[in-house]
């Protein structure tokens, strides 16, 4: 494969910005316990970008050297005429990789698209196999919508479908061998990850159902020889290879392994917020340089360079009290 240009986005600490993760929407058919509350009141629509002003952003970021963008939101598929964003950075040259994070409701109907318009890996949410529980999470959500969703990826021709499940301690941490038999039985990796404390929520104390990876990987150790794999993705997931399986497990544990130094990434929320870290305030707003200057994209790549001095060294998420960060996971491009 031929390498990548560097990145013209770099920060103070010399970390290349190479991923730009997008939420299209912060709306959402779904409601899970450890990312909204019930009263979560959404944006107005008047305050979100266009899609055309999303995909104009993710054109200059790709000008930029960003080679990976990720759809995500809320969940992007809820947006009016979506497909349109993935058809449109799909085409872009210069851009690697155009992936997606969903919660597989709407995949039914979009698989195909999706997979026309250039989208080579999925990831979908799925934190419990059994339908009382899943409702329960997912505040009403119903478990048969996101398996038909995981069998239209699958049939779709996606080159790799991957399973996400947020483990909380007494709600499903029982579940993981299960979870990893599901997704390792139809051919997915799976990814494991640690609750993060973003925004206030109302169902549980975040600290009592912390479950850390490394209790995950003993509960593991019992069904399935796990060997740690050497690979990093510049992400925040480490994986591990399983003896006998083709599929891997990943584990993001924001909380037990800190992955700031090896940070690629920013994210830009829906109303054109580029958040410079996952677990901090530092941001630029986009929208109204983009608005301000309808045909000229130089001072929107100057205020994106811009925005690399401030990105901060890392994140501090601390398991009790109060969040420090008030923003909820679907305003913030999960
Ligand atoms: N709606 C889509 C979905 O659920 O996949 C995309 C957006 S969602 C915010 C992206 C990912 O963030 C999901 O895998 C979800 O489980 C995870 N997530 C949400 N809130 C979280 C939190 N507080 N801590 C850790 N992961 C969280
Ligand atoms: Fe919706 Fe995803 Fe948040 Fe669940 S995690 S409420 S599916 S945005």
């Amino acid at each position: 494969m031929i390498a990548d240009p560097p990145s013209q986005l770099v920060d103070r600490y010399g970390r290349q910005v190479s991923y730009l993760r997008i939420s299209v929407t912060d709306r959402c058919d779904l409601r899970c316990v450890y990312c909204m509350t019930p009263e979560t009141r959404f944006v107005p629509r008047a305050q979100l970008l266009t899609l055309e002003e999303i995909v104009r952003l993710g054109r200059n970021f790709v000008a930029l050297g960003v080679n990976k963008i990720r759809i995500t939101g809320g969940e992007p598929l809820v947006r009016k005429n979506v497909i349109r964003v993935f058809e449109q950075l799909g085409a872009l040259e210069g851009l690697r990789e155009l992936t997606l994070t969903t919660n597989g409701t709407q995949l039914p109907r979009f698989a195909r698209d999706l997979v026309s318009a250039g989208v080579k890996r999925v990831n979908i949410s799925l934190d419990s196999l059994r339908p009382e529980r899943f409702r329960r999470i997912t505040r009403n959500g119903e478990l048969h919508k996101v398996l038909r969703g995981i069998d239209a990826a699958l049939g779709a021709g996606f080159e790799r479908v991957k399973i996400n499940s947020v483990i909380l301690r007494n709600r499903n941490h029982d579940e993981v061998v299960d979870l990893v038999r599901f997704a390792f039985g139809r051919g997915m990796d799976i990814s494991f990850i640690e609750e993060m404390p973003l925004g206030m929520i109302d169902d549980h104390d975040r600290a009592e159902a912390h479950y850390p990876s490394a209790a995950i990987r003993r509960d593991l150790a019992d069904h399935f020889e796990l060997i740690e794999s050497a690979e990093r993705t510049g992400g925040p997931s480490r994986y591990y290879q399983v003896r006998g399986h083709a599929n891997r497990i990943g584990f993001i544990s924001p909380h037990t392994h800190n992955f700031c130094d090896s940070c690629n990434r920013v994210r830009l929320t829906a109303t054109g917020r580029l958040l410079l870290c996952l677990g901090q305030e530092h941001s630029m707003q986009l929208r109204p340089v983009l608005r301000a200057h309808p045909l000229d994209d130089a001072p929107v790549q100057s205020a994106i360079r811009a925005a690399m001095d401030l990105k901060p060294r890392g994140h501090d998420f601390q398991l009790g009290g109060i969040p420090v960060i008030a923003r909820h996971m679907n305003t913030t491009g999960g």
